[in-house]
């Protein structure tokens, strides 16, 4: 059973007690222990390397640490059945459940044939979960990226190229016809700016087809982008004119060290903005477009930035929006930004957290990222680890 939640109330982000009200004190020290070591950045840099290495050499006990440590933080379980209790417990505190595989790139068919069946496996355990609207997924894990990278640069497919392409298209459009007819949500996630521009027209394509009556599929706009502030804008207009809803979820972006790197090795201007600032005004900018059209864009404020969060509470309290109307939602990842999640689930907005599942040597990639970015960069203590210290202290643990 859900709990209450009381809509008449403002959501008070400093509540660590109902950030964490779902951590024994256990769970909690746990946690924290995991923040410390994530926030020394020479730990965290060697760590990678050597789970990179271990799981590449098979070696399981590294499987076994990581599985009892960085998983449990941030994954839901190794198969759907495993992120039951997740889900359950979410939901037990009015938050909803995204599921994302966690296989990323691959290029043998078999692979992609396989990525795909777990897709539409999550879409149909998503459609008999009340609490799972939406799952996510990634076209890379759906095609090899050397097709969609040829793709993008306009390069002539060759006969096996285009078989592969099309075998891509068949996948994705399976899982979204599959999605339309059960009615369960799919956000698209952005990749690096090399293959977004090929993926965004296949998106696109799907909105067309499947978002007629109500939001099916939705991109993913990442504002750390210079130039995608105005394609928000411009997909908007085209998905007015031609009748559709236009899905979209707002992320700042996670790949912006690759991006510039690879700019730089390659001598074109970089995609990414100046500057912070840049990234948070766009970001900003982009939710009050979206805020403005709610009816006519489904989106989702994919974030942790409390600021960006506040601004967009703010407005839908002044405006006197509905806050579980079901284009208005947020969402955070799992094992993050629990202040966010359940003050907002509290005081009744559409909130999700985005659980990652699978095997532990497929979402290697993606645990790395979250230790990445939790990792103080200037010695400072990381935003996770302050709220669980926090929490630490009032339950005097
Ligand atoms: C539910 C959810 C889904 C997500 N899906 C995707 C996805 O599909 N694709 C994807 O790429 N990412 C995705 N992300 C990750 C996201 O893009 C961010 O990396 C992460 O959320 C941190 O940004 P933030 O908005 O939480 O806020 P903050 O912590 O305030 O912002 C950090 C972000 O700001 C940007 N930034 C930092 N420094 C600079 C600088 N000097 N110049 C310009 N920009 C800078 C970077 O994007 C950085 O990640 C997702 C995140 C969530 C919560």
């Amino acid at each position: 059973m859900a709990k209450e939640s009381d809509s008449t109330r403002l959501p008070d982000f400093r509540n660590t007690e109902i950030a964490f009200q779902n951590k024994s004190d256990k769970e909690l020290i746990e946690s924290k222990r995991l923040f410390m070591a994530m926030n020394n950045g020479h730990l965290v840099d060697v760590g990678s390397s050597v789970a990179k290495l271990a799981l590449k050499l098979k070696l399981p006990f590294v499987q076994s640490i990581m599985k009892k440590t960085i998983f449990k933080q941030f994954c839901g379980g190794i198969n759907l059945v495993d992120c039951q209790e997740v889900i359950d417990h979410l939901y037990s505190h009015n938050a909803s459940t995204i599921l994302d595989y966690g296989a990323e790139s691959k290029t043998v068919a078999q692979e992609l044939d396989d990525a795909c069946a777990e897709l539409i496996n999550a879409i149909e355990f998503a459609a008999s979960n009340n609490s799972v609207p939406v799952v996510s997924c990634k076209l890379t894990a759906l095609v090899d990226n050397n097709v969609l990278i040829k793709k993008q640069q306009k390069h002539p497919f060759s006969k096996e190229d285009k078989a592969k392409y099309d075998r891509f298209l068949k996948r994705i459009n399976k899982a979204c016809k599959k999605a339309h007819k059960l009615s369960v949500g799919i956000f698209i996630d952005a990749e690096e700016s090399w293959m977004q521009v090929a993926m965004d027209e296949i998106v696109t394509d799907l909105m067309k087809a499947y978002n007629k009556d109500k939001a099916i599929v939705y991109n993913t706009y990442q504002m750390y982008r210079h130039d995608k502030l105005d394609q928000l804008r411009a997909d908007y207009l085209e998905a007015h004119k031609e009748g559709y809803i236009l899905g979209a979820k707002l992320v700042r972006g996670a790949y912006m060290e690759k991006e510039r790197d690879r700019a730089e090795d390659m001598g074109y201007p970089s995609p990414i903005q100046p500057d912070k600032a840049a990234t948070d005004r766009d970001y900003d900018e982009g939710i009050a477009f979206c805020l403005d059209r709610y009816k006519e864009i489904a989106f989702c404020n994919a974030s942790h930035n409390l600021a960006s969060v506040q601004k967009m509470v703010n407005a839908i309290v002044k405006n006197e929006l509905p806050r579980d109307h079901p284009h208005l939602n947020f969402c955070q990842l799992q094992g993050m930004s629990d202040h966010i999640t359940f003050n907002l689930a509290a005081a009744g907005f559409n909130v999700a957290k985005y659980v990652v599942y699978g095997p532990v040597r497929d979402v290697v990639e993606y645990l790395i990222r979250r230790a990445e970015e939790n990792t103080a960069v200037t010695g400072e203590m990381s935003r996770e680890l302050s709220l669980v210290n926090e929490e630490v202290k009032r339950r005097g643990i």
